[in-house]
C-alpha cells in the first residue's frame, strides 16, 4: 500500500473517523499484518480495554434434517439418510441437563430446516428447556429458521418471535448471514432467506428489545470487497437499530473427513481453499475497524484453532465463544487437532497467557464474573502444559 494512503487511514482510525467502503478494500489489500493489528487493537482497546469476554455455553442441534442443500454445508441430511436425526423434546432436555455441572449460562440452538416437524415443536422445546434449566439463557434459531417457521406455520415473524420470546427465547443466533452479496450468495446458499429477510427479522427482533449477534462466513469463493459490503450493510442496520451485540467472522471449513456414509457433502471445496491464519487475522482486524458501531468482535475458536484464537485478541477480537461441548454445523470433522470441547479453566488460561483479562459474561453481555489476577507463570507451569492446536 502506498505510504500516503497508509498515513491517511491511520490518521482516520486514530481520530475515530468512520471508514468508507474504499478504505475497507484498501485495508484488505495491505500486506502489513502488524500494522493492521495495531490499528484494530487501538479500536478494540478504546472500546473494551484489556477485557476478553467468554461465556459457558452448550451448542445443541435439535435436528440435522434440512430441506435446503447449501453448498458449503456438511451438516445437513435428507430424511431417511443413515445418520439423519431429530431429537425428541425429552432427549434435548436430557442432553442440556448433562451440562448442569459446568454452570452453563447459555444454550445455543441451531437446526436444519426440517420438512415435516410442526411449528409447535419449537416453542414447546424452548418451554421445556427453560423449565428444566431456568437459569440458562436460550439463544436459538437463525433468521433463516424464523423465515422457515413463517412458511410452515402461516404466521408472521412478528407473531413467531412473540411466541418464542414468551417460551423463553433470549436471543436469536447470527447464522444464515453467510455473505449477503448476491454475486456470491447465489452460489453457496440454497435456503430462501437473503439480506431482505435476514435484516427484516433481526430488525424486528431489535424492535422487540432483543439483542442479537451478526455473522459473516468468509474464506471461500468471496473476495474482500464482498466482505466489506457485508459489514457495511450490517453497520447501516446497526446505525438504525443498535441491536447487534457482536460481529462474528466465521471461517469457512472444508469437510475433510467423509461422514458415516462416505459422502462429502460440501460442494465448493474443490473450487476453493480455506482462509489461512493470516487472512483470518486480517479479517478480524478489518472487521473491527469498519464495523465501528458494534460493541464486540468474537472469535469462534472451534473454526480457527486455539493459536489463532489467542492471536486474534491482538487483532480486534475481545470475545471468545465459550465452553462448547458439542458443535456440528460446520465442524463435522477436523483434521487440525482442534478440540471441540473447552471448559472454563482452559479458556481462562488461554486468555491470561495472551496477556488479557478474562470476564465471564452471559448472553446479554452482562458480567457474570471478573477474573483479575492471573496465577503466576510458575504456578501455571507446575502442571504439564496442554498441547493446543
Ligand atoms: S446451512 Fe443450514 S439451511 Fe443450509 S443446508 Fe445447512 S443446515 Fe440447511
Amino acid at each position: 500500500m502506498d505510504a500516503g494512503l497508509k498515513r491517511e487511514l491511520e490518521a482516520k482510525v486514530y481520530a475515530g473517523e468512520r471508514l468508507t467502503r474504499e478504505d475497507g478494500i484498501a485495508l484488505y489489500a495491505s500486506d502489513d499484518l502488524t500494522w493492521l493489528g495495531r490499528l484494530a487493537h487501538h479500536r478494540r482497546t478504546e472500546r473494551n480495554g484489556d477485557r476478553v469476554m467468554f461465556n459457558v455455553n452448550r451448542h445443541l442441534n435439535l435436528t440435522n434434517v434440512c430441506s435446503a442443500s447449501c453448498a458449503y454445508c456438511s451438516f445437513q441430511r435428507k430424511p431417511g439418510e443413515k445418520d439423519a436425526y431429530t431429537m425428541r423434546i425429552d432427549e434435548a432436555v436430557r442432553k442440556a441437563k448433562e451440562m448442569e455441572d459446568e454452570q452453563l449460562t447459555e444454550l445455543h440452538i441451531v437446526n436444519g430446516l426440517h420438512p415435516t416437524l410442526p411449528w409447535r415443536y419449537y416453542p414447546k422445546v424452548l418451554r421445556e428447556l427453560k423449565a428444566a434449566l431456568p437459569k440458562v439463557n436460550l439463544k436459538a434459531f437463525t433468521a433463516t429458521e424464523v423465515q422457515w417457521f413463517e412458511k410452515i406455520s402461516g404466521l408472521s415473524a412478528d407473531a413467531i418471535l412473540d411466541e418464542l420470546m414468551d417460551a423463553g427465547l433470549e436471543s436469536l443466533t447470527g447464522g444464515g448471514a453467510e455473505i449477503f452479496d448476491w454475486e456470491v450468495r447465489q452460489h453457496i446458499v440454497d435456503h430462501a432467506c437473503h439480506w431482505e429477510d435476514w435484516s427484516r427479522i433481526h430488525r424486528l427482533a431489535h424492535a422487540k428489545g432483543m439483542k442479537t449477534p451478526s455473522t459473516m462466513l468468509y474464506g471461500h469463493i468471496e473476495e474482500p470487497r464482498h466482505r466489506v459490503d457485508h459489514v457495511l450493510r450490517l453497520r447501516e442496520l446497526q446505525d438504525e437499530t443498535g441491536g447487534f451485540q457482536v460481529f462474528i467472522p466465521l471461517r469457512y471449513q472444508h469437510d475433510f473427513v467423509d461422514s458415516a456414509d462416505g459422502k462429502v457433502r460440501n460442494r465448493i471445496q474443490a473450487r476453493t481453499t480455506m482462509a489461512s491464519p493470516a487472512e483470518s487475522l486480517k479479517t478480524f482486524a478489518v472487521s473491527r475497524l469498519l464495523f465501528d458501531n458494534v460493541p464486540h468482535v468474537k472469535c469462534f475458536w472451534v473454526m480457527h484453532g486455539l493459536s489463532v484464537a489467542q492471536l486474534s485478541l491482538n487483532f480486534g477480537v475481545d470475545d471468545l465463544d465459550g465452553s462448547v461441548v458439542e458443535y456440528k454445523i460446520t465442524h463435522d470433522a477436523d483434521s487440525y487437532g482442534t478440540p471441540n470441547t473447552m471448559h472454563r479453566d482452559d479458556l481462562l488460561h488461554l486468555i491470561w497467557d495472551a496477556g488479557f483479562r478474562p470476564v465471564e459474561r452471559n448472553t446479554r453481555y452482562e458480567t457474570v464474573r471478573e477474573y483479575d489476577a492471573a496465577p503466576s507463570m510458575a504456578e501455571r507451569r507446575s502442571e504439564p502444559q496442554q498441547v493446543w492446536a
